[in-house]
């Protein structure tokens, strides 16, 4: 009898020691996989539009963005050609949106357009900005803003140079400049 009852003790031992450990397993996966779904979240947040929008009053902007800036991205200004600081940059680097950071230009696709503003022949990842048409100025152009934050950047013109012909004539107080590493 003795014998009987000290087995049924040690079988309830040995069952809730095993729960315990499978309880401890369990929670270390879904641990490690909540930490690598938020790391490659975070990662390739600013790379490629992931088609999550951000949206904010126009208070909010001009909390974080200088009168000019805010002008330029959130009531589709223009900055005067050759005033801007980015015109001339060689540096290699990424070209990000002034608003939200999203990337949008490389510096490999950076050309001179003797515009007096940035030009670029392709976007980086082309799901990063959106086109629509533009008829103010009494003609046809065609917008490009960011597909994050929907904020104005410039136009798209067809008399760029090879291989896409294009140019993204953008002003350098939309963009944020990221020196490669
Ligand atoms: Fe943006």
């Amino acid at each position: 009898m003795k014998i009987r009852i000290i087995g049924v003790v040690g079988a309830i031992v040995i069952v809730g020691i095993s729960l315990a450990a499978i309880g401890q397993k369990r929670s270390t996966l879904k641990s490690a996989s909540v930490n690598a779904s938020s790391r490659s979240a975070k990662a390739i947040s600013d790379a490629v539009f992931d088609g999550k929008k951000i949206s904010r009053s126009d208070s909010q902007w001009k909390k974080v963005l200088t009168p000019q800036a805010f002008n330029i991205l959130r009531k589709k200004g223009t900055e005067r050609a050759y005033t801007g600081k980015l015109t001339d940059n060689k540096k290699a680097g990424v070209y990000a949106c002034g608003a939200c950071g999203l990337h949008l230009f490389s510096s490999k696709d950076k050309f001179d357009s003797e515009t007096g503003w940035p030009s670029f022949f392709q976007v980086i990842h082309r799901e990063n900005i959106e086109e629509e048409v533009d008829s103010t100025l009494g003609e046809t152009r065609t917008e490009v803003l960011c597909a994050r934050c929907d904020s104005h950047l410039g136009h798209v013109f067809d008399d760029g140079p090879q291989p896409t012909g294009l140019r993204y004539c953008i002003n350098s107080v939309a963009l944020k400049f990221v020196p490669a590493k």
